[in-house]
């Protein structure tokens, strides 16, 4: 089952994030104490020549990157297990520029462009700040460039922290509407008990190699954090998982520390530990644009766009749009209406209602000269859109 599971998910792949743990880029060979370690240069390097192997694949790639705090302590030289806020912050501030060095440098050698996204909390509750985010990636990677993502730790307090990097980088799969969300940890996957004190013969740790379903047993399982360098560790990872699968995106969790894995991850192998229930309906975001976002206007179509977003399944261009009503900003819920002012399908817009109205029935070259830098192509995206 998940062997034929794992041949659909690259049938299907397009796009795919890949979570890069501190524990993974840190000098291990080093033999240095956890606390004291810091980038391992040597493996951000072969990173890169994996990645350049999948991006040549055909596919794109989005990194999340940990480490920032990793790299801060070790330039510092802060071996403290407990930083205080502002001390972490400091690291953050100082080690996200090693990180995104490192990174530019190795990528830069297999011809790869990196650019730095830094989110916060702010960015994945807030809609027009959500919108903002995601536009710049697709801009990022339409230009044939890797986004590194990390989280804003240097202006964020524990109280608004994304936290940890699985669930930011469960974010940032759902945001970009990737196919595949890939968690390098230091470990196998997730086993059916923890491998550190599986020492008991008559209970050993099994790898599970497929979870469709996360269940409160599932997370019983997966525990709290061992490793002192890692923020989250197996319990955060399956809670990425439940996450994106309830986006319909399948996760799965491999061992970083070994290169090759991720090439097996490309070839189809069975490792790690894959989270998927074969379900790829973006439920969760879908159900949240149509039920849960206010509409703060509507937006009336004409028949052809009607048609174009029931029948074929197309995205809102400003030539169909031929009523704005009430006043909205870029990134709010919108009704869409048919000719006869009936409800078709809600979505997020990306414009403002003043601009809309300016470019309503337009065609796109002239949407393009009228608004100049605010230009979108489309007026609701596809992704934005549900029918009702
Ligand atoms: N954002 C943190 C850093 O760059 C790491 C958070 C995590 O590893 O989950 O150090």
């Amino acid at each position: 089952m998940s062997k034929e599971l794992r041949k659909d998910i690259l049938k299907r792949l397009k796009r795919v994030v890949i979570k890069v743990g501190s524990g993974v880029i840190s000098d291990h060979e080093s033999g240095r104490a956890p606390m004291e370690r810091g980038l391992s240069q040597k493996r951000i390097r072969s990173y890169a020549r994996r990645i350049r192997a999948i991006i040549d694949s055909g596919y794109e790639v989005i990194l999340v990157s940990s480490g920032a705090v990793m790299a801060g302590r070790e330039r510092l030289n802060l071996q403290r297990p407990n930083l205080d806020i502002p001390e972490k912050q400091a690291c953050a501030a100082i080690g996200q520029s090693s990180l995104i060095r490192s990174y530019e440098r190795w990528f830069e050698k297999q011809d790869l462009k990196v650019a730095q996204i830094l989110l916060g909390h702010d960015d994945l509750e807030n809609r027009k700040r959500y919108l903002n985010a995601r536009h710049t990636m697709e801009a990022l990677l339409e230009y044939g460039v890797i986004p590194i993502v990390n989280e804003n730790d240097t202006v964020t307090v524990d109280e608004i922290k994304i936290g940890d990097n699985d669930t930011l980088s469960a974010n940032v799969a759902c945001m970009a509407e990737a196919q595949l969300l890939i968690l390098l940890s230091d470990v196998e996957g997730l086993y059916t008990a923890d491998p550190s004190k599986a020492g008991n013969k008559s209970a050993p740790a099994e790898l599970i190699s497929h979870v469709d379903r996360v269940t409160p047993e599932i997370e019983r399982i997966a525990g709290k954090s061992k490793n002192p360098l890692a923020v989250g560790g197996m319990y955060t990872k399956v809670l990425a998982a439940k996450k994106t699968m309830s986006f319909g995106i399948p996760t799965i969790i491999i061992n970083g520390l070994k290169g090759e894995n991720l090439k097996k991850v490309f070839a189809g192998s069975n490792i790690g530990t894959l989270f998927w229930s074969g379900e790829t309906k973006i439920k969760d975001r879908k159900h949240w644009i149509a039920h849960t976002l206010k509409p703060a206007g509507s937006i009336k179509v004409d028949g052809g766009a009607g048609k174009a977003l029931v029948e074929r399944g197309k995205s809102l261009l400003a030539a169909g749009v031929v009523n704005v009503d009430g006043k909205f900003e870029f990134g709010a819920a919108v009704r869409i209406l048919d000719e006869k002012g009936k409800e078709i399908a809600r979505g997020l817009v990306n414009y403002n209602s003043r601009d809309l109205d300016q470019i309503k029935g337009l065609k796109t070259a002239d949407v393009r000269s009228l608004v100049g830098a605010n230009f979108y192509e489309e007026v609701i995206h596809r992704d934005d859109l549900v029918l009702v």
